[in-house]
């Protein structure tokens, strides 16, 4: 992408509230409890008629739209009368890889499991069978040119000697320690100081989330581990640390990319899984609900799933509430850019490579033939690039030849791939990649999840629920649903 188009993306970025509408913000705020005691009595009511329809020996059809993780994994733990309407011609979604000349990518991202839930995780390997083994984590940080290991703040003797001044003096010296943060960038001044988060934490969620961090709230830092203070004191001067052990191990398929756990999930199901059906109508119908998908098929069920992003059901949904539309349309999301390119020659011994620089076009780089030698042919490596953009930010409208070019500028640049060497390039787009964490966003989540909960349709999984969830918190959260939708 020629640097003009650049700088104008990244001056429009922050004037544009691009893929979400103009309502105020309003202060983040939790959900009120009026809030879930509504949410409860929709619960108990759908309950209470499940077990009524049961009685009177009826069968229960449920329809399942979409089939990605949750979708598929929640049809695995159903009967017979179970759908799931896909409207690509393959299941996967998000966890979806291309597997094209040889090369196997994970379309949307890097995908590893792991979970905090053994359980979960326990199922999700067992169900991979033979086709799963485990790997560690070779994540780094590329700053200055120099590899950093992964989290920064477990690696600050690798920095030049005057950053690692900076940021472990701002670590230890720190004015913003005892604020109350309200926004990630607060949070980030409170947590590791002045340096780490100038240098490292604030470019890089920047780039990532192509928004403003002062802009984004405090759902995610759940998410982030905190490091002792022993940990950040040591790595800075060169005492080896290991950060975010939760995933320094993790699990992959042998072979077919992480789309393998949907596949495998899918050889369970019972009832039918129909790809190549986009839905194009939602409708109450009595008691139940008809679908109506492409062709003009219709179908009715008792009760009905939704794994489709939430944006995209209430378009094809007339009757849904209105309040759940207007909370809608003040949730932002990212979409996602991605450039795969197949290469000759060994590669980098590396699982991913995040990169705050924000001269560079792309925040974190992987490396499929770390996760699974079968991803790529004899000879050969691979590395998938991510960009986030967002409809209007100048960076989505570039075309994809363009985009190519850019990341194959960059990554010359960097020193890591000699165009001459490569043997596959593709690019691909998603619509739907994070959801983000406006300082508004529990709010209006929670008016959004409600007033669909109230019709009775279930919501389930990360763009349905509008949550930053990964495929085990999807395989977890359908487990809990079938066990309701089963044991009434
Ligand atoms: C960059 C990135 C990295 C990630 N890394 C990890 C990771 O390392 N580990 C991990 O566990 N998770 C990771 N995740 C998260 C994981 O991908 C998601 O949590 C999971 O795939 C979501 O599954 P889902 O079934 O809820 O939604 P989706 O996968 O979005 O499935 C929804 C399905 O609905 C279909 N659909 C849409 N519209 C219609 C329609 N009108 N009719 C019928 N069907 C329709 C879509 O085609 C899709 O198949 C990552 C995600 C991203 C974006």
């Amino acid at each position: 992408m020629p640097d003009a188009l650049l700088v104008e993306a990244a001056r429009r970025t922050g004037k544009i509230h691009a893929r979400r509408g103009n309502a105020a913000h309003a202060l983040h705020r939790r959900a009120g409890g009026h809030q879930s005691r509504r949410a409860d009595g929709a619960r108990i009511s759908f309950r209470v008629a499940i077990a009524r329809r049961r009685r009177a020996g009826e069968r229960l059809t449920i329809g399942i739209l979409g089939g990605g993780i949750s979708g598929i994994s929640l049809a695995a733990q159903l009967d017979e009368n179970v759908e799931v309407l896909e409207k690509r011609a393959r299941i996967g979604g998000l966890c979806g890889s291309i597997i094209d000349q040889g090369f196997t990518f994970d379309a949307a991202g890097p995908h590893i499991m792991f979970s905090k839930n053994k359980e979960v995780l326990n199922l999700m390997v067992a169900t991979l069978g033979d086709n799963v083994h485990q790997r560690r984590r070779e994540n780094k940080i590329w700053f200055k040119g120099q590899l950093v290991k992964y989290p920064f703040e477990n690696d600050l003797a690798s920095l030049p000697k005057e950053d690692n001044f900076a940021c472990i003096y701002g670590y230890i010296v720190n004015p913003h320690a005892d604020e109350a943060p309200a926004s990630l960038a607060q949070w980030s001044y409170k947590t590791f100081g002045e340096g780490i988060s100038d240098k490292y934490f604030i470019p890089y969620n920047r780039k990532i989330w192509n928004y403003d961090p002062a802009k984004l709230g405090l759902e995610f830092v759940s998410r982030i581990p905190k490091p002792p203070m022993e940990d950040v004191l040591k790595s800075s001067i060169g005492i080896p640390t290991e950060g975010y052990l939760h995933q320094l191990y993790f699990y992959y398929p042998v072979e077919g990319g992480y789309e393998a756990i949907v596949h495998a999930f899918a050889k369970k199901v019972r009832g039918r899984i129909c790809t190549s059906s986009p839905v194009t109508e939602v409708k109450r119908s009595g008691k139940g609900w008809q679908v109506t998908t492409k062709n003009e098929e219709r179908r009715t069920y008792n009760e009905l799933v939704s794994t489709i992003p939430v944006h995209e059901l209430l378009t094809v949904w007339p009757d849904a509430p209105k309040e759940a539309r207007e909370a809608a349309s003040r949730l932002r999301y990212n979409s996602l850019i991605n450039v795969l390119l197949g290469l000759r020659g060994d590669g980098v011994p590396y699982t991913a490579l995040y990169i705050p620089d924000p001269a560079i076009v792309f925040h974190r780089l992987s490396f499929p033939k770390y996760f699974s030698e079968r991803n790529v042919p004899h000879g050969s490596w691979s590395v998938m690039a991510e960009i986030t953009a967002n409809e209007g930010d100048g960076i989505w409208e570039t075309n994809d030849d363009q985009v190519l070019e850019r990341v194959i500028v960059d990554l010359e640049k960097m020193g890591l791939v000699d165009r001459n060497d490569i043997a596959y390039r593709r690019v691909v787009r998603f619509q739907y990649g994070y959801p983000v964490y406006e300082l508004d966003y529990r709010e209006n989540v929670t008016v959004l999840r409600e007033s669909i909960a109230r019709t009775g349709l279930h919501l389930l999984g990360r763009f349905a629920q509008f949550d930053y969830i990964n495929s085990d918190v999807c395989v977890e959260r359908a487990l809990a649903l079938a066990k309701t939708l089963n044991d009434v």
